[in-house]
């Protein structure tokens, strides 16, 4: 077969190329959950799933006024005098009638204010002794009382759709009796690798073979951004098992990744097999590593032939593929922070498109500094190990000194 010279897409640059993602993304159907389901072994949980419909508060918390301390519920206009205690009130516990002048309830953390009190003296500034009790000062109406409503009050917000469920939104869901909550389905990702000289990982590998680590390595990034993921296998260099494959996972999948073949090689058919397919949206794009990055949709579908050199797919995946995960899941904040980091080395840009460099970036003295990961080959899988960032380097002929400003996306948390 003749090889081409030249590729026959149009570089598009790397905005333009989000943009034509982002505006076809369809949003994906919804479906209820529980956040009790996460207490069974096994069973999925709540945690990573955003939320599709608003949560709001059906009634206040507290829902009655409370005492926020253990000590004595009096009323304040009784002054500093001494109380006669006559009644005790425990979190939860009935009520213990009304409080009237010259006296005093003993109340714990979270009971109830009786009915004519309006403070709480602290324990610890009390004495009580045969049924009197003594205090410091004079309390001032509402001290230590928790007012109804002080925490959520009834009909708040407590959770907007596009929330992705953390830590403190479960425990709030919880806290409110929001138990079944809807969530935006989780988007199935389907990836298949391509490549006769590509192998599973666990066999003995012939002379020039590579083992799949693309596959391995887009099954997880597409898991660590909420979706559900199929594994496609790997296909050989050949069109007929290839469209076979990428049309299977298309029957369940609602996205589908492919690693290798989208270079300009006589064995490279993810490009003319998605034109094919589908339409083609992008077949190239101005950046490093990850160039011959494509977008087609299939079906009404996303499909992306990711690149095969195992930096250049994850690359691809974190800034094309990602942000489209997370606007299918409905997140509202589904790109990565960008933020400012000093060069704690001198780097060298490309000559001619803007590189994603991988680095470390670690807060030193309340500021951040990136370390890069050394060599930026798009072959070397160690220059992402332990990345929490790509630097974003404009094209250029001079070296960044080290101590020089960039930008950097933040792809996980920062470094000690
Ligand atoms: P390609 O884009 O198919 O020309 O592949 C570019 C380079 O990436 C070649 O050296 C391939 O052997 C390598 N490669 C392709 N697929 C994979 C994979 N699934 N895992 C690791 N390396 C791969
Ligand atoms: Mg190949």
């Amino acid at each position: 077969m003749a090889m081409p010279r030249e590729s026959p897409y149009a570089m598009v640059a790397i905005d333009e190329a989000r943009h034509l993602i982002t505006e076809r993304v369809v949003a994906l159907g919804r479906e209820t959950i529980d956040i009790r389901d996460g207490l069974r072994n096994g069973a999925a949980t709540a945690a990573g799933r955003v939320l599709a419909v608003p949560v709001h508060a059906t009634a206040p918390i507290p829902d009655v006024a409370k005492s926020a301390v253990d000590g004595y519920a009096v009323r304040s206009a009784d002054g500093a005098a001494p109380r006669q205690v006559i009644a005790e009130i425990t979190a939860g516990g009935a009520g213990a009638g009304a409080l009237v002048g010259g006296t005093a309830m003993r109340i714990m953390t979270g009971g109830a204010i009786p009915p004519g009190a309006d403070a709480v003296v602290m324990v610890e500034h009390t004495i009580e002794r045969d049924g009197i009790m003594t205090m410091r000062a004079a309390p001032n109406a509402g001290d230590a009382i928790h007012r109804i409503g002080q925490d959520i009050a009834a009909g708040e917000l407590v959770l907007a759709a596009g929330t992705t469920l953390g830590i403190a939104e479960i425990g709030l869901l919880a806290g409110i009796g929001a138990t079944e909550v809807v969530v935006t389905r989780q988007p199935l990702v389907a990836v298949l690798a391509t490549g006769d000289e590509v192998f599973e990982p666990d066999v003995p590998l012939p002379a020039a073979g590579v083992r799949d680590s693309n596959r391995y390595a887009l099954l997880a990034a597409a898991r660590d951004a909420g979706c559900r993921v199929i594994s496609l296998g790997i296909a050989p260099d050949d069109m007929a098992a290839q469209r076979q494959a990428i049309l299977a996972g298309l029957e369940h999948a609602d996205v589908v990744l492919t690693s290798g073949g989208v270079s300009m090689g006589t064995r490279d058919l993810i490009k003319p097999l998605l034109a094919e397919l589908g339409t083609v949206h992008f077949g190239r794009v101005a950046f490093k590593p990850g160039k011959p990055t494509m977008y087609a949709t299939v079906r009404g579908k996303p499909v992306f032939g990711l690149p095969g050199y195992p930096v250049s797919s994850l690359v691809s995946f974190e800034v094309f593929v990602r942000p489209m995960l997370r606007r299918m899941l409905g997140d509202v904040v589904p790109d990565r922070p960008l933020v400012d980091v000093a060069l704690a080395d001198s780097i060298r840009p490309s000559p001619d498109r803007p590189e994603y460099q991988r680095v470390v970036i670690h807060v030193r003295d309340a500021r951040l500094v990136a370390h890069t990961t050394g060599g930026q080959g798009s072959s070397r899988l160690l220059s992402l190990r332990g990345a929490n960032g790509l630097l974003i380097v404009l094209p250029g002929t001079q070296p960044y000194p080290a101590g020089a400003t960039l930008r950097a996306m933040l792809t996980g948390p920062l470094a000690p």
